[in-house]
């Protein structure tokens, strides 16, 4: 890949624009900050720096551009990330035959598209989606949410996905892959995984579609002996444990609503969204976990769950305190009027209804409280006892959030936990630590603690000068060929520093232009990257690039010497070793002089 295009990516992705699409940033100054989303941050730690165009997280050090903050949040490599930009700004990348990322995420992410504009021009046009207009239209959903949210329509006959693919010369290999279609078990070709099923297009949150939630339809032969939802299955876009339905457009809203609220079914989302309701997204199926939470906390601090009255037992409800005890969010309870859930009061009882159910949310330990303490024989000793052990139960089970937050937190909540019951803290402290005991609870192995440790060794000391050797060449490629003539990469003895110079003399020797974006391409190693940005940073805000590569040349020589005149020294001190010390002479004037180095390729 060419570099320029490399640079014509970078300029045409705004470093702040491309972040602000993962998390929310707020001016300070004259960078952005927010939560990192790199590490479990409680903080504002990230810091994006717009004239720079670099980021930094205060908190676990991570530190880059644009391309690597793709990669880091998305988990590609170089090319894939490059790719990914690409597109965002409308820029054709031409195809090199060789590149090895072509099974990637950006081609994953194209053929679920193509998939979705599939079902949904079905469900638009097609004749034998008739059932299924008259079941959207049925449920109360316009013409204008289904173009919005692109809801499509999958039809019954079990290869019909197979035979577009067919025609239009899609891969039925990332088909498969992204859990559209299925190899026959008897017999060559695939088959559709969805079938006479309406296609909810599930979207990430920068709004490309990166799987599918389907409905079977009420009246569907299928219907008997199929489930009623069915998501795709795990792909590397799509996982259901930490997808939010609905999630693209309800971030938007979520700053001047000041919460996201969290429901159960798409079509529950599709009508929250319809009547103006926007801050409401849906997880797919599984109960809300802390992935989920650590996503909307990305955007809003306040989060609210909604339960349906009667299925909201008391297993989701010690769920919901568990992740209030345990991630830094304020995790609220809102409960529907019996029997309903939002669709049906939202059609019923219109937008204010379900607004009022919104703002009637408690924290969840509050809801908690509420709910032991409506039990029967409540307001007795025993009736409090079992309230107390009904509520520090979960809490000692439950993760705790790490250093003063946590214990902040922990205090805030038994400290409410005593007025409410009107007990001695003390008490509740000390049962609270029997409890962990006994249930050997209350830790939490960290999440990215491995990460951290990885980057023991990459930040294992440098000798000075192979420091400043790479930063200068890093801000001032042009002098790779000097350093090539004169310093060879096994002398430098820090392992990553040594792979930055073997990069840049093979970018050199391949002809290619020396650049630390095709650098970056070729050692496909953010950790790597990582550093060497921070290095060319340091490098460009040198004053005498120049004069600092004459000066290092000339101590790479004096190390590669020194150990020879030491010894010469000593020998010709020595009597009798003259002949010894002659050949060490002759060696140390070859090498001075260049003798046996490199011979640049230029
Ligand atoms: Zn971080």
């Amino acid at each position: 890949m060419a570099d320029d295009r490399v640079k014509q990516v970078k300029e045409a992705n705004d470093i702040v624009d491309v972040v602000g699409q993962y998390l929310s940033l707020r001016p300070a100054g004259q960078t952005f900050k927010g939560l990192c989303p790199l590490h479990d941050d409680h903080t504002p730690s990230f810091d994006v720096d717009p004239r720079r165009q670099r980021y930094r997280c205060w908190s676990c050090q991570k530190y880059g551009d644009v391309i690597s903050f793709v990669q880091e949040f998305e988990h590609v490599g170089f090319v894939e990330a490059l790719e990914l930009l690409a597109r965002r700004a409308g820029i054709t990348l031409e195809k090199t035959g060789a590149s090895p990322n072509r099974e990637g995420r950006a081609r994953l992410l194209d053929v679920v598209r193509w998939a979705a504009q599939q079902f949904h021009a079905c469900l638009l046009d097609d004749p034998q989606a008739e059932a299924a207009r008259r079941y959207i239209g049925e449920r109360g959903l316009t013409g204008e949410t289904v173009r919005k949210y692109g809801l499509g329509y999958a039809p019954a006959s079990g290869n019909w996905l197979v035979g577009k693919a067919q025609t239009a010369g899609v891969s039925e290999e990332l088909l498969e892959t992204v859990g559209l279609i299925a190899k026959r078990e008897q017999g060559p070709g695939h088959y559709d995984r969805f079938r006479d099923r309406i296609q909810f297009p599930i979207r990430n949150v920068q709004g490309q579609p990166v799987g599918f939630g389907g409905r079977i339809l009420p009246a569907s032969p299928l219907a008997a002996r199929a489930p009623k939802y069915y998501n795709s299955c795990e792909t590397p876009l799509f996982s259901k444990s930490d997808s939010l339905y609905g999630i693209d457009t309800a971030r938007n809203a979520a700053a001047s609503a000041g919460f996201l609220a969290v429901v159960e079914g798409y079509t529950d989302v599709l009508m929250a969204h319809q009547m103006g309701v926007l801050p409401v997204t849906a997880t797919m199926g599984t109960a809300l976990n802390a992935r989920h939470v650590r996503q909307l906390r990305r955007f809003v601090p306040r989060v609210v769950l909604v339960f349906d009255a009667d299925e909201g037992g008391d297993a989701g409800v010690d769920r919901a305190l568990a992740l209030f005890v345990g991630c830094d969010v304020d995790l609220a309870v809102a409960t529907l009027p019996g029997g309903l859930d939002p669709c049906d009061l939202l059609l019923a009882q219109g937008a204010d209804a379900f607004r009022a159910v919104l703002d009637g949310a408690v924290d969840a330990l509050e809801f908690k409280l509420n709910r032991v303490l409506a039990g029967d024989g409540s307001a007795g000793v025993e009736g409090r006892r079992r309230a107390v052990e009904s509520v520090l139960g979960v809490i000692a089970l439950a993760p705790t959030l790490p250093g003063q937050a946590g214990a902040v937190k922990m205090q805030l909540l038994v400290n409410r936990i005593a007025q409410r019951l009107a007990l001695r803290e003390e008490n509740l402290w000390a049962r609270l630590d029997e409890l962990r005991r006994e249930r050997g609870g209350g830790t939490d192995p960290r999440p990215g603690r491995a990460a951290e440790e990885d980057g023991a060794e990459r930040r294992a000391k440098a000798r000075p000068e192979e420091r400043h050797l790479l930063e200068v060449l890093l801000a001032e490629p042009e002098f790779v060929p000097a350093a090539y003539a004169a310093v060879r990469p096994q002398e430098i003895e820090h392992p990553g520093l040594r792979a930055l110079l073997e990069g840049l003399y093979a970018l050199l020797a391949a002809g290619e232009p020396v650049s630390l974006d095709l650098l970056r391409e070729r050692l496909d190693n953010v950790r790597l990257a990582e550093h060497a940005l921070k290095l060319q940073d340091v490098g460009r805000r040198m004053t005498d690039r120049a004069g600092a590569l004459r000066d290092l040349l000339r101590c790479f020589e004096e190390r590669r010497t020194r150990p020879v005149k030491e010894e010469l020294h000593s020998r010709l001190q020595a009597p009798g070793d003259h002949e010894a010390a002659l050949e060490l002479l002759r060696q140390l004037t070859q090498r001075t002089h260049g003798g046996g180095g490199l011979t640049p390729p230029l």
